[in-house]
């Protein structure tokens, strides 16, 4: 079986660059050892996240840290023993954190983010998946003053990019989600983002469409990636995949490709738990909401109203903990009433992140025809499209959209 790329990943990294790759007259088999959608970019809070221009830093007033320090917050959790693993990255992530590296960070990212939407917008569209798409955007509220004012001065600080939001007080929150209870004393309505409500079936759609157009999808381990000449090779359940050209999607575990080929790109993850709920009564949530001083997201979803945490810092395969998401389900029973879990046990997913906040788009500096698009961080479902064109302008010798040197693998 023998194909111009092959893609490894049915992320909704993996099967971007696909379509692109496809729509530019590339054959191109898609290779994941699960059905697509069912990692990552299943259990996301489905936000194509047009208003997040600043990309997510670490904080570095003595206040924050030492709130983080105090390991109580429900938006950013550490295991302790996990620390030092992470100590270098996290100190990388903290110099890159400055004012001065943040405005570079926004700057790289700023051409992505502005296309991220229409970007999809143009999927969905031939995928035949409106829909699960909802144009209404997402709301932040929060519940103190304090909450307010870091709530109302982080918007102010966006305003230079030109997004559309308005300010709620408490009865304006109450008219466009008229089922939240009384714990928010206002609220951001952020107008530009869309969001789905379903992104493993958004993921799934686009892998039918790529099947579609002519694409194939093997079941296979990127593992057993192997190079002979000019080709590379993949084994997969219907035999050997081989290509020129090979892109590594792999989001959180693309270092099992890059780490045996000798590159030292520094990729962790931020972990984050969900978990779906009913809602009692007639209870309806319109569209995803951010409880500020909680960190977590609620998002009406297909299964349920699904629950996503912040940030949580412990080792890959670490067992879960139960502690960040019941300290925010608590929280979000006093914003919405919810009723039981839907599933027996929450899911577990990882942020696939480098420390100066950008992912890895690119031809790898020491290897013909390898190719990195991993590392999207807590955006991946909203840079999916945007990043897949970029890579496929590379790969076809186009003209890119942007300047991809931000996002080049030799960076570290
Ligand atoms: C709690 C939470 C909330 C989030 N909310 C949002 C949000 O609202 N908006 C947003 O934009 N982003 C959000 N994100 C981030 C987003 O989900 C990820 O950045 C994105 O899904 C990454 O996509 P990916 O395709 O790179 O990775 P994945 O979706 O993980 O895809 C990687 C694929 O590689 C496959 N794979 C791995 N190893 C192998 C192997 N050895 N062989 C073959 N296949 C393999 C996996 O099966 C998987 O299908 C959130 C993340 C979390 C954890």
């Amino acid at each position: 079986m023998r194909y111009d790329v092959i893609v490894l990943g049915a992320g909704i990294v993996g099967v971007s660059a696909a379509l692109h790759l496809q729509s530019r007259g590339r054959s191109v088999c898609l290779i994941d050892r699960r059905s697509p959608g069912e990692e990552t970019s299943y259990g996301n809070a489905g936000l194509i996240e047009r208003a997040s221009v600043i990309p997510y830093a670490m904080p570095r007033q003595f206040s924050a840290l030492l709130r983080y320090g105090l390991n109580r917050s429900p938006d950013v959790r550490y295991r302790l023993a996990h620390l030092p693993k992470m100590s270098t990255w996290l100190f990388q992530y903290w110099l890159h954190s400055s004012s001065k590296r943040l405005l570079e960070a926004t700057n790289a990212m700023l051409p992505l983010i502005e296309r991220c939407v229409t970007e999809h917008d143009e999927l969905i569209d031939r995928a035949e998946l409106t829909h699960l798409l909802r144009r209404s955007g997402w709301i932040e509220t929060f519940s103190t003053s304090e909450g307010k004012k870091k709530a109302l001065s982080a918007a102010k600080d966006v305003e230079r990019y030109g997004l559309n939001y308005d300010i709620l007080d408490a009865a304006e929150l109450k008219a466009r989600e008229p089922h939240l209870l009384d714990s928010p004393i206002g609220a951001i309505h952020w107008r530009d983002p869309t969001t789905v409500s379903d992104p493993e079936a958004l993921t799934k759609g686009y892998v039918a469409l790529f099947m579609k157009r002519g694409g194939r999808f093997a079941s296979g381990d990127a593992r057993s990636l192997s190079q002979s000449g000019q080709d590379w090779i993949v084994a997969t359940e219907e035999g050997l995949v081989t290509a020129a050209e090979v892109v590594v999607a792999l989001g959180p575990w693309s270092d099992q490709i890059f780490k045996p080929l000798g590159y030292r790109i520094p990729l962790a993850v931020k972990r984050g738990y969900h978990m779906h709920y009913g809602a009692k009564g007639e209870a309806k949530l319109n569209q995803p909401v951010l409880d500020f001083e909680g960190g977590y997201v609620l998002t009406p979803m297909s299964k349920g109203i699904r629950l996503t945490t912040g940030v949580e810092l412990a080792g890959f395969d670490a067992p879960q903990d139960a502690r960040q998401l019941d300290h925010a389900e608590a929280m979000a029973r006093n914003l919405f009433p919810l009723a039981e879990r839907v599933e027996p046990k929450p899911w577990l997913g990882r942020r696939p992140c480098l420390p100066d906040m950008r992912p890895v788009i690119g031809e790898a500096p020491r290897h013909k025809g390898l190719w990195f698009n991993f590392g999207h961080a807590h955006h991946g479902l909203t840079l999916g499209p945007v990043t897949g064109r970029l890579l496929a302008e590379m790969m076809t010798g186009e003209e890119t959209f942007c300047d991809p040197s931000p996002y080049r693998a030799d960076r570290f």
